[in-house]
């Protein structure tokens, strides 16, 4: 983070503010534990901070301290424009485009305060005051650990702000599996666990919750699975047929894709997954390796995200996405 930006948040935030923190739709354990990280050591500095996520998020998260304040823009969207008009500071975490918060953006580009992006995808556009994007960063928890460093705040961590950041690393490292995991996550997750996180209870928490709906989704999943060992590929689909027979709720798909690189000799997964009421195909990508995905749904498939984990999501219907995606395979250098 550049010395200026420091100084310019530090000055922003020396007196007390009405803050908005957002996540992307569709907040995963890293969005919703760098929201309320920072929520947790906004409040302990005397502002008055809300998390305004704008869907749900997954029933895995929602032990987060602080997930009970969250506010919800789309079953609330009133209160929740409400609350982003009067803001005196808008914080966007883990995205890096206004149009990954949905219907949200509309509001969003009304505003008049600053926004302060912090974030680890690549390509992040040019709408904020402050931007703090690196793509060296494994989470965005990690980048909200340094900017609290930064602000000269390593005495406000406390068990509850740590717990929250450690979840985001562990999340989105991939249970400290991914490329990105360096010597310096770990010394902060050393610091974190030192701190009281439960270290031992969080991937509980977060991993085996499952229901035996879920479970045999998943099985629905990998019985669908096709292979192409020749392409280093596999991909998973599930129909909104499929989802409604196994009893789908949010969150039981987060996942699967991996199961396609658990595969010896696989380098690249993808799942499709059908959304009626959206009318759209969601895609993850998964990839081991150089194989850049973020580039592959960048310019196949509308999307975007990191080198080894992307998504994005087609309108054609299951069967011509999943053509398309075949016809794409075989031209890949994997
Ligand atoms: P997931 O597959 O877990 O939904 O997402 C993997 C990564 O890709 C995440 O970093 C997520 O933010 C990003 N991503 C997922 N879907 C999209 C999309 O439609 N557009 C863009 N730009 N990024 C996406
Ligand atoms: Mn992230």
């Amino acid at each position: 983070m550049k010395i200026q930006d420091i100084q310019v948040l530090a000055v922003l935030l020396a007196t007390p503010k009405k803050i908005a923190i957002l996540p992307h739709r569709g907040p995963d354990g890293d969005a919703m534990g760098s929201t309320l990280a920072l929520y947790h050591f906004l409040l302990k500095n005397n502002h008055e901070p809300t998390v305004i996520a704008p869907n749900d998020f997954p029933d895995f998260l929602a032990w987060l301290p602080g997930s009970e304040t969250v506010k919800i823009f789309e079953k609330d969207k009133e209160n929740c424009t409400k609350i982003l008009e009067e803001a005196a500071l808008i914080f966007t975490l883990d995205f890096n485009a206004l149009h990954r918060v949905g219907e949200m953006e509309l509001v969003l580009n009304q505003l008049t305060a600053p926004f302060v992006m912090v974030d680890h995808h690549q390509k992040p556009d040019d709408y904020a005051l402050i931007t703090y994007s690196d793509t060296a960063f494994g989470s965005t928890c990690e980048m909200i650990y340094n900017l609290i460093l930064f602000l000269d705040g390593k005495k406000d961590i406390d068990k509850t702000i740590a717990t929250c950041i450690y979840t985001g690393i562990l999340t989105d490292s991939g249970s400290f599996r991914f490329p990105k995991t360096t010597g310096n996550t770990h010394r902060i997750v050393a610091e974190l666990i030192d701190l009281g996180v439960e270290n031992t209870v969080i991937p509980t928490l977060l991993f085996d919750n499952n229901s035996y709906s879920r479970l045999q989704l998943l099985g629905r999943a990998l019985q669908n699975m096709q292979l192409f060992p020749e392409y280093k590929t596999a991909y998973l689909t599930l129909t909104q047929a499929e989802l409604d027979h196994f009893n789908f709720v949010k969150g039981d798909t987060e996942g699967i894709v991996n199961y396609g690189l658990s595969i010896k000799g696989i380098h690249f997964s993808a799942i499709f997954i059908e959304n009626q009421a959206e009318k759209i195909i969601k895609i993850s990508f998964r990839s081991q390796g150089t194989f850049d995905v973020n580039e592959f749904a960048r310019n196949h498939f509308d999307g975007g995200g990191h080198i080894n984990a992307a998504g994005g999501k087609s309108e054609l219907s299951m069967e011509e996405t999943v053509a398309k995606f075949e016809n794409l395979v075989p031209k890949l250098k994997l």
